[in-house]
């Protein structure tokens, strides 16, 4: 049976992005040419079946985040051209509604514009919003549930090929190029359609800040995570090894920050580990967080990895026995992008 692709075309208006680097704007790391170079290889490959997604309510976005963040997202673009924006340049907050600025009081009253509230959702300056932005984001919403509907009706593994990416997007933030989180929304889905457990495996090199903020205080999704060590990269505040999780959620938040220049057999090692831990867990279906920037030649990340470790981490993933729903998340070097995709999904078909 070929892999069900679910794959749209909303995210190449989620373009014209530029996010500042140590001051500089420069053109946005994560580009519509990531997601067509995927397809592109994938169309190449044989055995894949590309469908489009089943469009699904806002119900399933609002079991994980805020309406409020919801209503920001869908209306800033238009409320700011309106106020004057020129409708050319991307929206970046002004300000940053950071804890300090509140930690000795609450805030008694929020901006009437909602471009001047988009400080207090967002933690950085690389997460531009566009006049795709949304439909983009729903977009890749849809493409994640759709998969994970496959892999319910019987389907051993489906790939939804989700741009932009979310595992940075927490309750009522977005940021790290992401807006809506599509890996938590999905384990959200399982387990209120009736699953005891879930468990998210986050293998992108940056921590999932915002998956372990949805399920920080939940036992009934495991998240685990390998990443570059948060005193080195981004994120940089989140995602050291003791944070575990809270009240019902204690020992269910699982983080393995890695050195730079990791290697394929160190990386290995830490996929076993993370394996165990769900092993270790009821659940029959793995919510795959899949990036490639862990690869050795991604411009922005620092890990060593070769395209041959991707198919092993696959096969070890799909080893387990359990159903994957594998969504794309971060991978920078686009030249190889495509072929690291077609190895991991090939290992994890076990061919
Ligand atoms: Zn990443």
């Amino acid at each position: 049976m070929p892999t069900p692709v679910i794959a749209s075309d909303a995210h190449l208006a989620h373009d014209g992005l530029i996010e500042l680097v140590h001051g500089s704007p420069v053109a946005c790391y994560e580009s519509p040419a990531r997601a067509v170079e995927i397809e592109r290889a994938l169309r190449a490959a044989d055995g894949y079946a590309f469908e489009p997604p089943d469009e699904h309510g806002t119900a399933a976005i609002t079991a994980v985040h805020d309406t409020d963040l919801v209503d920001l997202l869908e209306h800033v673009w238009t409320d700011a051209v309106a106020a004057g924006h020129d409708g050319r340049r991307p929206l970046i907050p002004d300000t940053f509604a950071t804890e300090a600025f509140t930690t000795r009081h609450e805030l008694s009253g929020t901006p009437l514009s909602r471009f001047d509230r988009l400080g207090s959702y967002c933690f950085d300056t690389a997460t531009p919003i566009v006049e795709g932005t949304y439909a983009a984001a729903r977009a890749a919403v849809d493409v994640a549930l759709t998969a994970a509907r496959r892999v319910l009706d019987s389907a051993p593994l489906a790939y939804g090929l989700c741009r932009p990416p979310g595992h940075h997007a927490g309750t009522r933030l977005f940021g790290g190029y992401c807006y809506f989180n599509n890996a938590a929304i999905v384990a959200q889905r399982l387990v209120s359609l009736g699953a005891s457990r879930a468990a998210i495996l986050d293998v992108d090199f940056h921590h999932g800040n915002g998956t372990q903020q949805i399920f920080w205080r939940r036992g009934d999704v495991f998240y685990a995570s390998i990443h570059a060590d948060p005193a080195r990269q981004y994120p940089f505040f989140l995602g050291h090894s003791n944070e575990t999780g809270e009240g019902d959620g204690v020992g269910e938040n699982l983080n393995l920050p890695q050195p730079a220049d990791l290697s394929d057999d160190a990386y290995l090692a830490a996929i076993d580990r993370t394996l165990e831990a769900i092993l270790s867990r009821p659940g029959s279906i793995i919510v795959v967080s899949l990036g490639f920037d862990t690869y050795g030649l991604d411009p922005i990340c620092d890990f060593a990895l070769t395209t041959p470790v991707y198919a092993e981490i696959g096969r070890r993933v799909a080893a387990t026995g359990r159903r994957l729903v594998i969504l794309q998340e971060g991978g920078y070097y686009r030249p190889h992008l495509g072929n690291n995709a077609v190895a991991w999904l090939r290992g994890a078909e076990g061919r």
